[in-house]
């Protein structure tokens, strides 16, 4: 079976002084009849995320199973819009998200909370979780980050959230923002850019990879600001 795969919101690197907009990538997935979402943003993407479903003539109810990468805020907080929905995580991301390092900043200490009561179904190790889509460890960012390799017609795609962030990741194979203290983020890097042909980051538009290892990606970002 070939899944499909469609970009809902696209990611973003986005920053300012001290801060940043945590824009992450939310792809739509497509396998047979279930439609499931990799991650679902948080609230300065939540108005994105409903235009895109709608403009698709999609509601939140329609979609079947949420997959996150793992569990910083910018992928994870509007798991309420999709109340009924089952959870993928990694099994090594639930249980860190109970006891975060005191250094993360990223991890919200009420996503336990967001997941009770929720059916999870936990990946451990590399495991196909839908006809054609397959989760693989990609630790560093965060301990249990999790990627997804979808087969297309036009070559594997890797959907990487933030195991692959940014285009300066992808050339450098220097993680940004490890916080997983083994250090295991080059490595996962270097799994994304072998597995994919076709690569969506966490933080930035999607980047094609030819036979000799080269990057390119076409994608202008256009963002207005508005000041009120
Ligand atoms: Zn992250």
């Amino acid at each position: 079976m070939t899944p499909q795969y469609d970009v809902l919101v696209e990611g973003s690197s986005l920053a300012f002084h001290g801060g940043f907009f945590g824009i992450s990538s939310i792809v739509l997935v497509t396998s047979g009849k279930t439609r499931a979402l990799f991650d679902c943003g948080h609230g300065v993407t939540r108005k994105l995320l409903l235009n895109a479903l709608e403009a698709r003539g999609l509601a939140p109810g329609d979609i079947d199973l949420v997959i996150l990468s793992h569990g910083h805020f910018d992928h994870v907080l509007n798991l309420d819009l999709f109340p009924g929905a089952p959870v993928v995580m990694s099994l090594t991301e639930r249980e860190y998200v109970e006891t975060p390092f005191d250094e993360d900043w990223v991890t919200p200490r009420i996503l336990p909370m967001l997941l009770e009561g929720r059916e999870l179904r936990l990946t451990d190790g590399e495991e196909e979780i839908l006809p054609g889509v397959t989760a693989f460890p990609t630790p560093g960012h965060a301990p249990g980050h999790i990627s997804l390799e979808l087969s297309s017609p036009e070559g594997p795609v890797v959907l990487a959230a933030d195991a692959l962030k940014t285009a300066r990741e992808a050339s450098t194979c220097i993680p940004d923002l490890e916080f997983d203290p083994e250090k295991r983020g080059a490595a996962s890097l270097r799994e994304v850019l072998r597995r994919g042909r076709i690569i969506v980051p966490g933080h930035f538009p999607t980047i094609r990879t030819d036979e000799s290892g080269r990057l390119s990606w076409t994608g202008v970002q256009e963002m207005p600001l508005l000041f009120r």
